[in-house]
C-alpha cells in the first residue's frame, strides 16, 4: 500500500486515534497535515518528528473544529487534500436531564458539524482530480447506544448518516466515503471518561474498565490506534475503491452482540 504523492488531512491528530491514523498514513508515504485547536511548540515539534521518522512532509495547522470557518480554512490552508480523515471528537457523560447545553452544542459541533464543513470544502477538488477518500471516525456509538452519552451517540449516528449521503453524492467519481466504528481504544478521551463513569456507577477504575467499558467488547481487549490506522489505510487503498457509504467496525465484536 503506497500513498506517495497523496496529501492526507487528519482532524484532531495531535493525540490518540488521530495521531495513530496520521502515523500509519505517513508510514505508507502520504504527506500529512496534523491538526488540533492548540498552537503550541510541541504540536509543531510532533509534525517535525513524524516527518523525519517517515521521510514525508508533515505540517501542523491549528484550527478549531468547533467553528465552521476554521474547518473550511484548514482544508484551504492544506492546499491539497486527497485523503480527509474526520477524527476530532470530544465526550461528555451525564444523564439527559442534567446534560449541560453548552456540552451538547460542543459535541455536535466538533463530532458532527466539523465533518460537514471539511467535507464540503474538500469534495470539489477531489471530484476534479477523480480521486479522493473521506474516512469518518465514528464509533460503536454510531450503531448502538449507551446511557448518559446522548450528545455523543446522536453525533455519531449523525456522522454515519452523513457518510452515506457523502458516498451517494460522490459515487462514480473516484471518491469514496466510509465510517470507521471503533469500540473502546485506550486514548486520552477514554481515560477522561473513567472518573465520571466511576462516579455514575459507583465503581473503582478497574471495575469500570472491566464491567462497563469492556463488558460490551466480547474480545475483552481495547482496540489500538495502530489497528485503527491500518483500517483507515485499507479504506484509502485501491482494494477499497468500491467500498463506499458503509461502516467498518473495529470493536472486538461489540456490535455483533
Ligand atoms: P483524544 O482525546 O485522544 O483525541 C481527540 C483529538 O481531537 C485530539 O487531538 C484533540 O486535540 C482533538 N480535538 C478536540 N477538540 C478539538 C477541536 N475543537 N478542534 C480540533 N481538534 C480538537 O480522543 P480519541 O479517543 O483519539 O478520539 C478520536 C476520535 O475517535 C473521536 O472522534 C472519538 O469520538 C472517536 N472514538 C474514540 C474511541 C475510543 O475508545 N477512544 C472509540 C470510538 C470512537
Amino acid at each position: 500500500m503506497s500513498f506517495v504523492g497523496k496529501t492526507a488531512v487528519v482532524t484532531g491528530s495531535n493525540s490518540g486515534i488521530g495521531l495513530g491514523v496520521a502515523r500509519e498514513l505517513a508510514r505508507a508515504g502520504a504527506n500529512v497535515v496534523l491538526n488540533s485547536f492548540t498552537d503550541r511548540a510541541e504540536d509543531h515539534a510532533l509534525a517535525k518528528s513524524l516527518a523525519s521518522e517517515f521521510g514525508v512532509t508533515v505540517r501542523y495547522i491549528a484550527a478549531d473544529m468547533s467553528k465552521g470557518a476554521d474547518c473550511r480554512r484548514l482544508i484551504a490552508d492544506a492546499g491539497t487534500c486527497d485523503i480527509l480523515v474526520n477524527n476530532a471528537g470530544i465526550q461528555f457523560v451525564a444523564p439527559i436531564d442534567d446534560f449541560p447545553t453548552e456540552k451538547w452544542d460542543a459535541i455536535i459541533a466538533i463530532n458532527l458539524s466539523s465533518a460537514f464543513h471539511t467535507t464540503a470544502a474538500a469534495l470539489p477538488a477531489m471530484r476534479k482530480r477523480g480521486w479522493g477518500r473521506v474516512v469518518n471516525i465514528a464509533s460503536a456509538h454510531g450503531l448502538t447506544a449507551s446511557p448518559f452519552k446522548s450528545a455523543y451517540v446522536a453525533a455519531k449516528h449523525g456522522i454515519v448518516g452523513f457518510t452515506k449521503v457523502t458516498a451517494l453524492e460522490t459515487a462514480g467519481k473516484g471518491v469514496t466515503c466510509n465510517a470507521v466504528c471503533p469500540g473502546y481504544v485506550l486514548t486520552p478521551l477514554v481515560e477522561a471518561q473513567i472518573p465520571d463513569t466511576m462516579k455514575e456507577y459507583g465503581m473503582d477504575r478497574e471495575t469500570v474498565i472491566r464491567e462497563v467499558m469492556l463488558a460490551r467488547q466480547p474480545s475483552k481487549e481495547f482496540a489500538t490506534v495502530e489497528q485503527l490506522g491500518g483500517t483507515v489505510n485499507f479504506l484509502c487503498s485501491d482494494a477499497a475503491a468500491q467500498i463506499t457509504g458503509t461502516t467498518i467496525s473495529v470493536d472486538g465484536g461489540w456490535t455483533a452482540l
